[in-house]
């Protein structure tokens, strides 16, 4: 980490010294580019965290400028687009929650993206060999694994109901920074490097991403010029340009047909989207779910994500214990138990609820978590534990333990997040993702941006029983958790992160942290993660498992290092929160080391104007 703040402040020397050796000295004339991270700022005025400062300063320029929280945060995520392009951009999807100062109320947008009509249940099954083809780096690496993307019209319709710009001013500063360029850090050059395989596959991923055969170098100028022209499109088209009309049928073009180079040895298995699949594409503005929490009400994302009924289930759970009384390990326990049992839950019975009956009312009623807490007890539960029974509970324990279950889970580490609020009030909280970091691997040609590899989020293999199988049409079910939480109707804390499966875990243990464990918001976020998901070893960063490994091992709890599966990553999410505190102000929060470490930024740095 200290390596990297020493490169990106070498560069922002070297970029000042141009400047002010060709010209005097004038801060007019220094060089626009962001480089410079401060992980925790508390300020006035509207406030940002994300992870990368090119995307906090284009959502503070809107907020200058008059711009609420919701055009502020389609800003910052435009800019993502540009200087994230591994983790999100329009050719993906998210989950889009927004508090309304006005009002009170706490909305959502469903970007999820869908599976096209003509998918169908063997479509990750391998035809040469009968089985499900590998999954990293062939399945992800592949046509077949593309939804139809969300993002663009999320933008659109957050924008139509609660923000005050249209698309074309939102788009403003993202067309900036495509245009003018972005400067390269360690961690996208080690993204590029990673997926080098996988972008080898394609020309139109070779030609953007890997120019000259290498990765951009760390202190060099990243230009997009295909997506500022993709993005102007948009300004001045609208969404409906994204899915209608040419570039809906290139997009359907590459899916069914990507651009392989002639010598990748990848599989690269084809898709069938077509325009209409594009065409049909519709976000769905949903409820939030909604626990009560030690006082504090937790508005989370409806299935399809999992997000909202996982993270409050567990919270429900765990409020049948005063984890602020116990010792610090004690309470450790109990969120991993309470974590395993509500992702038991998740996986049984969450999925797109407009294929099957997810029981969300049921997975986040109190009673239903008194019952489940039932099996909990003073040491580990032999993992997987059992979903509970949806149909017979009545808050009393059973008198035999759940059996056990069978539980596989993947994870990674791509997907983004941002929190945004304004000076009026209003919140923000946004997960948008392309699935694994550099998503399929496929840039749509000349339009400057990868296309996800969402679908690989549903069950590889079919089961007609299981809520996330495949189905033409549906949405795979998410871990997205964008969470916003109010005290006595207003704003208290807003948080998210990316990382697969365990976004729902780093939620959870970050509310925790802040709740319970009398962390702030800072500390809550960088303290070291475990990711408990009802497997029979708790994925944990290498910090957590020196701190907290030989107790929580002595109650039954085996620990191993994240890292060690899909990803080579020790690190367990990039989270970023924001708290409104008593006297008014609010606390910007992002990661200080996790990725990089992210950017906070506040409108003003005291109350005065
Ligand atoms: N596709 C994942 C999900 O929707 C997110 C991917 C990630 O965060 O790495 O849950």
């Amino acid at each position: 980490m200290t390596h990297v703040r020493r490169q990106l402040a070498a560069v922002t020397a070297a970029l000042a010294l141009t400047v002010t050796s060709g010209a005097m000295a004038s801060p007019a004339l220094a060089d626009p580019r962001q480089t410079d991270k401060v992980p925790t700022v508390t300020g006035y005025g509207g406030a940002v965290s994300t992870v990368d400062p090119e995307a906090s300063a284009a959502a503070i320029e809107v907020l200058r400028k008059g711009g609420n929280a919701a055009d502020a945060a389609v800003a910052a995520a435009a800019t993502l687009g540009v200087t994230e392009p591994y983790s999100a951009g329009i050719g993906g999807g998210g989950y889009f929650v927004y508090y309304d100062a006005k009002t009170k109320q706490v909305g959502t947008i469903d970007g999820r993206e869908t599976a096209p009509a003509g998918i169908t249940n063997d479509a990750f099954i391998d035809p040469a060999t009968k089985k499900p083809y590998n999954f990293t780096p062939e399945l992800v690496t592949s046509g077949v694994s593309v939804g139809v993307p969300g993002t663009a019209a999320t933008w659109e319709q957050a924008l139509k109901r609660w923000g005050t710009m249209d698309l074309g001013d939102a788009l403003k500063p993202a067309i900036k920074v495509a245009t003018r360029g972005f400067v390269v850090d360690s961690t996208f050059r080690k993204q590029t490097l990673d997926n080098k395989l996988r972008f080898n596959a394609f020309t139109s991923t070779q030609d953007l991403f890997l120019p000259g055969g290498d990765a951009p170098a760390v202190g060099s100028v990243f230009q997009n010029h295909d997506l500022a022209a993709t993005y102007k499109l948009l300004a001045k088209e609208g969404a409906d340009a994204f899915y209608r009309g040419a570039l809906a049928e290139e997009i359907a073009k590459t899916v069914q047909a990507p651009p392989k180079t002639t010598d990748t040895t990848l599989p690269v298995p084809v898709g069938s989207m077509t325009a209409k699949d594009l065409a049909n594409y519709k976000v769905e503005n949903q409820d939030a779910t909604k626990v009560q929490y030690r006082g504090y009400d937790v508005y989370g994302m409806a299935p399809s994500s999992s997000g909202g009924t996982t993270v409050g289930e567990a919270l429900n759970i765990l409020e049948n214990y005063n984890l602020k009384d116990m010792q610090p390990v004690d309470a450790l326990h109990h969120y991993i138990e309470a974590s395993s049992l509500a992702y038991a839950d998740r996986g049984a019975y969450v999925g797109d609820p407009n294929f099957v009956n997810v029981p969300t009312q049921t997975l986040l009623s109190d009673v239903f978590a008194k019952e489940r807490a039932c099996e909990i007890g003073p040491t580990a539960a032999k993992k997987p534990v059992a979903p509970g029974n949806i149909e017979t509970y009545d808050g009393v324990c059973p008198s035999s333990a759940a059996p056990l279950a069978d539980e596989t889970d993947t994870e990674n580490i791509s997907t983004t997040n941002m929190t945004v609020a304004d000076k009026w009030g209003n919140v923000v909280e946004y997960t948008l993702t392309i699935e694994q970091t550099g998503g399929s691997g496929i840039v749509v040609p000349g339009r400057g941006f990868l296309l996800n590899n969402e679908l690989t989020d549903f069950s590889t293999e079919y089961k007609a029983t299981d809520p996330n199988r495949i189905e033409a049409g549906k949405r795979p079910r998410s871990s997205m958790s964008p969470t916003i939480i109010l005290k006595d109707g207003d704003p208290f804390l807003a948080l998210g992160s990316p990382g697969g499966s365990t976004i729902i875990t780093t939620v959870l243990q970050t509310i925790l942290n802040r709740v319970d464990l009398g962390m702030t918001v800072s500390e809550a976020l960088a303290a070291p993660r475990a990711a408990p998901r009802n497997g029979t070893t708790v994925t944990s960063e290498p910090a957590f498992i020196a701190k907290y490994g030989d107790a929580l091992k002595s109650l039954g709890h085996q620990l191993v290092p994240a890292g060690d599966g899909l990803t080579s990553d020790p690190e367990i999410g990039a989270a970023t929160a924001i708290e409104f505190n008593k006297d008014g102000s609010t606390t910007a929060a992002a990661e200080p080391v996790r990725r990089g470490g992210g950017s906070a930024m506040v409108v003003k740095a005291t109350k005065g104007r």
